[in-house]
């Protein structure tokens, strides 16, 4: 499932949380809104199923059960930390069942238990980002539990012969995990309007992990059902899941320069050499462009350093939005960012580095009252004329990079590729 926790990245693997980064002015309000119409919504459905619900002692139960596991899983992987951004877990695996199997007001407090843990026990972060998460996960269990129960009238049918409530359990848990990521894929989206929404919704990884997810969720439903003792079988494979997910993420963190979401320089640079190695393998062509926003320090100065951060932002985001899939983009350190460009030639790269200083050019940052407006300078260099590898590269387009800052900025250069030696009586071009 989808869950928000600290710094700015799209959702991914389990269930979802909202990306990162506290966003600026107006985003802000539409979030601020947004989230309180959520709780607001969490809150009116636990009054009313609150309220509607008999107590009985053995849903508390097979719900206090479900949470010790869910409540093991989370000190069994502690220690690993979370991922930064949106992070995904698999602690559907005890929710869902708690949906499955008991009234839909267990489902709106089974997040409440959860998130708790997880902000006391693994990474105190920012509240709304929990309150968000525990909302918009028990109006998801909430939704699929009330369907599920309107389906199939008592829970114990799903462990008999037929097949008709397991189909109907699979299509709560599908209700689940798409309002689940909806919910938090609004969210993110508000918080970062440059976001694509592929991203905030669904990659082929996240996918996976849903499929993953249903098929724990409505196994540990029927087994839990049957024998409640089964709990402890289904215990230690998901907390083994539980850690390679959270592993894989965590390795995924490490590439990423957390405020931009882009690359950061030592990842970039492993992506970089492996594509140069490609490109003369197959004798393709490659370009590789050096941006540097322009006197950066002036907007650091005028607005300070947190308005200077949303600039960054927002030149991640247009690099990224207007970049191919395959072009490998990174944050190089400051101000300054990085694109590789494979099978591009010298006439492509240029005409690709005139329309991001074209798009970053016309971008407008909101800041206290005003909107700030940045332009950015860019050096191309190109494979077999400018440099044969990443270090010549580099160089190649810093050089170029220099002169289009000598030149007056908000510009594109190329390198001046030195003329062959003149010989005597040889006359200029
Ligand atoms: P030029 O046009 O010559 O590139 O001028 P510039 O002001 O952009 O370049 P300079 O190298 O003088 O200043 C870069 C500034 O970028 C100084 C530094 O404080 C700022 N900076 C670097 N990293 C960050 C960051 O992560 N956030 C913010 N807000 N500022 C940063
Ligand atoms: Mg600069
Ligand atoms: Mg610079």
């Amino acid at each position: 499932m989808a869950t928000t926790s600290h710094a700015s990245a799209k959702p991914r693997n389990g269930v979802s949380t909202l990306a990162g980064r506290w966003p600026f002015l107006g985003q802000r309000r539409s979030l601020v809104a947004y989230i309180s119409g959520i709780v607001l919504l969490d809150l009116a459905a636990i009054v009313l199923f609150g309220v509607s619900t008999e107590v009985r002692l053995s849903d508390v139960l097979t719900f206090a059960a479900l949470m010790s596991c869910g409540a093991v899983c989370i000190e069994a992987t502690r220690r690993l930390g979370m991922p930064a951004g949106v992070s995904r877990d698999l602690l559907s695996a005890w929710w869902l069942p708690v949906a499955l199997l008991l009234p839909p007001i267990y489902a709106l407090f089974a997040p409440i238990v959860l998130q708790m843990l997880l902000q006391l026990r693994v990474r105190a972060t920012v509240l709304h980002r929990r309150v968000l998460s525990a909302a918009a996960i028990g109006l998801a269990g909430c939704a699929a539990s009330v369907t599920f129960h309107w389906l199939v009238p008592a829970p114990w049918m799903l462990s008999r012969d037929s097949t008709v409530p397991l189909m109907y359990a699979v299509a709560a848990a599908l209700i689940f995990a798409l309002i689940n990521t909806a919910l938090i894929a609004i969210a993110a989206h508000t918080a970062n309007p440059d976001s694509r929404w592929r991203e905030v919704l669904w990659d082929r990884e996240s996918i996976l992990l849903d499929v993953v997810e249903l098929c724990l969720g409505v196994t540990v439903a029927i087994g839990c059902h049957l024998n409640p003792a089964l709990l402890v079988l289904a215990l230690p494979p998901v907390v083994l899941l539980q850690r390679s997910l959270l592993h894989a993420q965590l390795q995924a963190a490490a590439r990423t320069d957390p405020k931009t979401g882009l690359l950061n320089a030592a990842a970039w640079q492993r992506e970089a050499d492996t594509e140069i190695v490609r490109a003369r393998r197959t004798g393709e062509t490659l370009a590789l462009l050096i941006i540097d926003i322009d006197h950066f320090k002036r907007v650091n100065d005028a607005h300070g350093h947190l308005v200077g951060d949303q600039v960054l932002i927002g030149v991640a985001g247009t690099l990224r939005s207007q970049l191919r899939d395959y072009d490998v983009v990174g944050r190089f350190g400051g101000e300054e960012f990085v694109v590789l460009l494979p099978k591009a030639d010298l006439h492509e790269a240029r005409r690709i580095a005139e329309r991001l200083r074209t798009r970053i050019g016309r971008m407008a940052v909101p800041a206290d009252e005003v909107l700030i407006n940045v332009t950015v300078s860019a050096g191309v260099a190109l494979i077999n004329v400018h440099g044969e590898d990443l270090i010549e590269l580099l160089a190649a387009a810093d050089l170029a990079l220099y002169r289009a800052k000598e030149l007056g900025r908000n510009r594109v250069c190329i390198p001046v590729v030195p003329s062959p030696p003149r010989l005597s009586g040889e006359t200029p071009a």
